[in-house]
């Protein structure tokens, strides 16, 4: 079956958004395992070809993510690895009229891996390691959520495809009170529990398809919520607060208490923002809610 020109032209329109964020574009059916649009210079070139064949592999991919973008109607990321390059995918779900396809934005990433070049060369090696550098890109070791790198390069996408469905987008920041006290009272072990228990409350408390948990550093998580109005994530955050609120963060022979604060901002449909900025007021919320007295969320 062969897709309507009009529809591809529509998504190609919508996808020159990503434009300046990426080196390559394409456009794939996952299903069909073909490439359908790639970008060539600067212009759209229609394709028939197979899309794993750009990573010189002659079998389809172990845990495509188009395919799971598509069949999932979410956005994944992963690692790939072609010519002694590590490139960061981001697969992004799109439709147009009848058509979904799923568009796959490629970075460059090499640079900026701990990876040893040299160490990428041998086959076998390969696997593993980029199994590994999979996790360990976007995985918070401490607490095994996603982290900074992760919001990065999936807060700005998130942000335009609801900027593109219409949609609203919610982001809500937490950060436990007086957790300096926890480390000073009961140790950094006790500390480092503290941060994996808060992570899985915040993780516990919203649903997986509604959006996803990072921890942003030290002591603060964002939570991000597509197609979350206002409202709804207010309700989100303060769900968590009551959660931590409730809960006994039993370490050895020790029950801490303890309370947080949680800043939220939501970017209403059909406005579009960088996602600093979406960071920045959402954070200067969360100031708010401390210097107002913490335990409580602002929006
Ligand atoms: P506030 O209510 O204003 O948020 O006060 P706070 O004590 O929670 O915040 P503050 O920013 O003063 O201190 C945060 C502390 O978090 C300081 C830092 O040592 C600790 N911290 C950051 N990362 C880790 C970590 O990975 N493990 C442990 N145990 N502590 C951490
Ligand atoms: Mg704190
Ligand atoms: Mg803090």
């Amino acid at each position: 079956m062969s897709i309507p020109k009009q529809d591809i032209k529509d998504i190609v329109e919508k996808i020159t958004a990503f434009d300046k964020m990426y080196q390559i574009m394409r456009i794939v059916d996952p299903i069909r395992k073909k490439v359908l649009l790639d970008q060539g210079d600067n212009n759209f070139i229609e394709k028939e070809e197979v899309c794993h064949g750009f990573w010189e592999k002659n079998t389809i991919c172990e845990n495509c993510i188009s395919t799971r973008a598509y069949n999932e109607d979410d956005t994944f990321i992963k690692l790939e690895y072609k010519d002694n390059r590590v490139f960061m995918i981001t697969a992004v779900p799109i439709k147009a009229g009848e058509t979904k396809v799923v568009v796959e934005l490629l970075k460059d990433v090499t640079k900026s891996m701990i990876l040893e070049e040299e160490g990428l060369r041998g086959n076998i090696e390969l696997k593993y390691l980029l199994d590994q550098a999979n996790l360990a890109a976007v995985t918070d070791e401490l607490t095994k959520i996603y982290n900074k790198r992760y919001i990065i390069e999936r807060l700005p996408v998130d942000l335009l495809t609801n900027h593109l469905n219409n949609e609203p987008l919610s982001i809500i920041m937490g950060d436990l009170d007086h957790f300096k006290n926890v480390n000073d009272t009961y140790g950094h072990n006790a500390g480092d529990y503290v941060l994996r228990e808060f992570a899985l409350l915040l993780k516990n408390n919203i649903r997986e398809d509604s959006g996803w948990v990072a921890r942003f550093g030290g002591e603060e998580f964002l939570v991000c919520l597509p197609t979350t109005d206002l409202e709804e994530a207010l309700k989100i955050a303060e769900r968590i607060r009551t959660a931590v609120k409730e809960n006994n963060f039993v370490y050895k022979e020790h029950t801490i208490k303890l309370t947080s604060s949680f800043g939220v901002y939501t970017v209403e449909g059909g406005n579009i923002k960088v996602y600093e900025d979406v960071i920045e007021v959402a954070d200067k919320n969360l100031y708010k809610a401390k210097q107002s007295g913490r335990d409580r969320v602002i929006g």
